[in-house]
């Protein structure tokens, strides 16, 4: 061989190295199919602390790219607006979802125990002749943009659309405006809009009579092995205790939703609509939301660190790998990202016990209904003078109020919060729309900045209360909640932010995203085109190597 072939032999061998290691570099997903998944209360927290003993679903998807410590970055960290946020690419703020409910104190209407209600829920039409906050006709009417489905579609009808949840809002809020298919739990059974019968996977009259049957005859609940050390009671109150595995009584729905059993079924609801409707199979991408609503009711009935948490990862990790087999199964090429719609914290009995003293529920005196009577007598007003629906978030001031005396009674609304040992700070509507919509890390947000993101003028109170770090805000036990989240602390603002695609080269990402990120990012690996404005997240990056899903 004479010097110049061996050049080009060398040269040769270069190029075909090259191209190989073209071929297996790493590069984004091209889904037929997106699966969104929220488990909700299903914070960093939980997924640190079993992320080691996952074998199923969870195993997989821990394994992804992951983001451990992404963030519902806003202050009101509840159901409704952080599942606003995981399919809209937008905040609480721009979403118009800043609570479950808020309040309307210029409408009220015939509410419960002939009561006037103020109250508006975030998936209600209030259109709907004698709807209220409690009994209402389940709409996305007030959801003020546009979700990734809703966007596909406007793009391709062709598209379709399929939201199940074990709540009305969860299902509602990343499905969106316009979907082929929404289906929540109302209680009792699995259901749908009035008037979209026809789009009811066949398969859901089994499941409503699964779920019955289990509601009626529960089958016995053992306790899983690596969750013995977490078996021990806690003591809340008369003779109730929490922390060992319950059993559920027969007929007892409510136990039935605080179960393993319940995420089974809405996942098996789920895997009826890909099915029938064969998602991912037709000439456009589909998107299938799935909102897992169990974990987020075994942490307020029982807190987050007792055995009852324990047997539901454990479910939970089953239950997402039997989706994943069925997912594989069909060789439709598909994306998935899991993440929650807030965090969650354990009861104060539990964690005064386990190394934190400072944990206490909160005084009843901070209740709306504590206050009000106080300020209604100094002013001489009308009762309510003052609505909230908890201890602690935004605050309204009745509309009966003159407005001569208005600001002298909102100043001593404000004293009254700002002078009581459990509250952080209070914030008044002008200050937080004062404040810039945050940018940056939404790590080092400040309490304004969290709670600009999920202020809205046209819903948000007149002023805020943020009790400080571990008060839980329910005062008593005795409603059957013991633990709960909507603070503006880090246990409920962190939740992990998992995607998992067929060859995914892993990595890790440490430091935060938002749920916000996640519509762009999803876009980007469909060519869905979304003008910034219109939206607060950024694509992020899934491509470990040099390349990127983001234009
Ligand atoms: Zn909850």
């Amino acid at each position: 061989m004479n010097r110049f072939a061996a050049l080009l032999l060398g040269a040769t061998a270069l190029v075909s190295t090259a191209v190989s290691a073209q071929d297996s570099a790493p590069r984004a997903p091209e889904p037929k199919l997106i699966v969104a998944i929220s488990v909700d209360q299903f914070s960093t927290d939980l997924f640190n602390e079993y992320r080691e003993d996952f074998s199923g679903g969870l195993k997989r998807l821990a394994n992804g790219v992951t983001f451990p410590n992404g963030y519902q970055g806003h202050a009101a960290t509840e159901t409704c607006p952080g599942h606003s946020t995981i399919l809209t690419g937008s905040r609480p703020a721009r979403t118009g979802i800043i609570a479950n409910s808020w309040f309307d104190p210029s409408a009220g209407r015939p509410g419960k125990d002939g009561k006037t209600d103020y109250g508006v829920y975030c998936s209600e039409d209030t259109t709907v002749a004698g709807s209220n906050s409690s009994n209402y006709t389940v709409s996305p009417n007030l959801l003020k943009v546009p979700t990734l489905g809703d966007r596909m579609r406007a793009v391709n009808p062709a598209s379709q659309v399929v939201a199940v949840s074990g709540k009305d809002r969860g299902a509602v809020m990343m499905g969106g405006h316009n979907t082929t298919l929404t289906m929540w739990w109302d209680g009792k059974a699995f259901r749908s809009y009035a008037g979209s019968e026809a789009a009811i996977p066949k398969g859901a009259t089994l499941i409503n009579n699964r779920a019955k049957a289990a509601i009626d005859k529960p089958a016995r609940v053992k306790l899983p092995a690596m969750c013995a050390s977490h078996s021990r009671a806690v003591a809340i109150g008369g003779d109730a205790t929490v922390g060992t595995l319950p059993q559920r009584k027969p007929g007892d729905a409510r136990a039935f939703r605080a179960s393993g059993d319940f995420d089974a079924l809405t996942m098996d609801l789920a895997l009826a609509a890909f099915g029938e409707k064969k998602l991912g199979r037709g000439p456009a991408t589909d998107v299938l939301a799935i909102s897992l609503s169990a974990t987020d009711y075994v942490g307020h009935t029982y807190g987050t660190e007792g055995a009852e948490t324990c047997t539901q990862m454990v479910a939970l990790d089953a239950t997402l790998g039997r989706m994943f087999a069925a997912l594989d199964k069909s060789k439709v090429p598909y994306v998935v990202v899991l993440t929650a719609d807030h965090g969650g914290h354990d009861l104060p009995e539990r964690n005064t016990i386990q190394g934190l003293p400072a944990a206490e529920r909160a005084d009843i005196k901070l209740m709306p209904q504590g206050v009000g009577p106080v300020l209604a007598k100094a002013f001489d007003l009308p009762e309510p003078a003052i609505m909230g629906d908890a201890p602690f978030g935004d605050m309204y001031l009745s509309a009966k109020i003159p407005a001569a005396q208005r600001a002298a009674v909102l100043d001593a609304a404000i004293k009254y919060y700002r002078k009581h040992p459990q509250v952080e700070v209070v914030f008044t509507r002008d200050e937080i729309a004062a404040t810039a919509s945050p940018s940056g890390p939404p790590e080092d947000w400040s309490l304004i900045q969290r709670a600009r993101a999920s202020f809205n003028p046209s819903r948000s109170g007149d002023f805020y209360v943020a009790l400080k770090r571990y008060v839980t805000p329910i005062p008593n036990t005795s409603f059957g909640y013991v633990a709960t989240h909507g603070s503006p602390w880090g246990y409920d603002r962190r939740v992990p932010i998992l995607f998992w695609w067929k060859g995914v080269a892993p990595f890790e990402q440490p430091n935060g995203i938002e749920t916000a990120d996640i519509l762009p990012t999803l876009a980007s690996l469909i060519g869905l085109d979304v003008p910034k404005d219109e939206i607060d997240g950024r694509c992020v990056d899934l491509v470990a190597g040099a390349g990127s899903n983001c234009k």
